[in-house]
């Protein structure tokens, strides 16, 4: 089977000044992950790879750099799906987490498919993963974001009916018009064997409540992969992913005969159209095609495909 990876770096407005950075950021996820698929690696290995390449690249919002809470922490969440097997891995509000990727691939080994917060770190202790101190995730950027953006109040919508601050038109805010988003992240690989595997690790959205948890961790929502079909890895603004289960919705429209671009396309209308949702999401079928689509002003992506020169990359 033919070798194909591809990741994304978030959907949203990537200020210009950014672009060269975002692109270059995924481009270098892809050889990371291309490395480990040319070694032998599996179609698992290679997602891992990709996205914590992707973690560990402060510009980036999963991982260090994450966007912070309402209360100033980072909350992390990430999943991954094994479309050979059908096995999950998730992790939910960590904390102490630097690779969240890492600690969900650990819990698909396990008879689990998803873990939150206190539980998935005592999991990833037991597993051998090592916590880190939570500040260690939050980047001199995010902090002086939160500080700007969300205890001053100046982008922060109130909702006087609740009392408190309306989230979702938070969440609006940072698509459009925050220049220090620079997103969500994800993979999917097709390794030698043709397994396909997708994923994503975010921050979540900025000044989320404590304890939100969007589409990234959520088989179907944020990520899907199945043999004969393909793998897709989203990103946006979580709530409308959720509601649509849209990540298999991709994989449902390659199982009704749609190309993967085609998929990737009609789904991001759907998005729009059913749920007024913004964002975006990178497929691969199952033959390692790639499909790529977003209703936001740019996302972040790249990929590589055997018989390549080099990696593909934009925003
Ligand atoms: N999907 C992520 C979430 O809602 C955010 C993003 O992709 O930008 O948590």
């Amino acid at each position: 089977m033919a070798l194909a990876l591809i990741v994304h770096g978030g959907a949203g407005t990537i200020p210009a000044d950014r672009h060269a950075a975002a692109s270059a950021g995924c481009r270098a996820a892809v050889e990371a992950g291309w490395r480990a698929l040319l070694a032998g690696g599996s179609a698992l290995d290679a997602v891992q790879v990709a996205i914590m390449a992707l973690e560990d690249n402060p510009g980036f919002n999963a991982g260090t750099g994450a966007v912070l809470t309402l209360d100033g922490r980072a909350e992390l969440d990430a999943g991954l799906m094994d479309g050979e097997t059908l096995d999950v891995g998730a992790v939910a509000g960590v904390q102490r987490i630097k690779n969240p990727i890492r600690l969900a691939r650990a819990v698909l080994a396990s008879p689990h498919a998803l873990l939150v917060g206190a539980g998935a770190e005592q999991f990833a202790t037991d597993a051998g993963i090592a916590l880190c101190d939570p500040e260690e995730l939050v980047t001199e950027a995010q902090r002086a974001r939160w500080r700007r953006g969300y205890r001053e109040g100046d982008d922060v919508n109130v909702d006087p009916a609740h009392g408190g601050l309306d989230v979702g038109a938070v969440a609006a805010e940072h698509l459009h018009a925050d220049d220090t988003k620079h997103g969500t992240v994800g993979a999917v690989a097709v390794d030698a064997q043709g397994r396909v595997v997708a994923g994503a690790s975010t921050g979540g959205i900025g000044a989320k409540h404590p304890g939100r948890v969007g589409d990234t961790p959520l088989a179907g929502c944020g990520f899907a992969a199945e043999r004969g079909l393909g793998g897709v890895s989203c990103t946006g603004h979580g709530e409308d992913f959720i509601r649509l289960t849209l990540a298999r919705r991709a994989l449902d429209l390659i199982a009704g005969g749609r190309s993967a671009q085609q998929a990737a396309e009609e789904t991001m209308r759907l998005l729009g159209e059913r749920v007024g949702g913004l964002g975006g999401l990178v497929l691969l079928d199952a033959d390692g095609r790639p499909g790529f689509a977003r209703n936001t002003p740019t996302m972040a992506y790249s990929y590589m495909l055997e018989g390549a020169d080099a990696p593909v990359a934009g925003v």
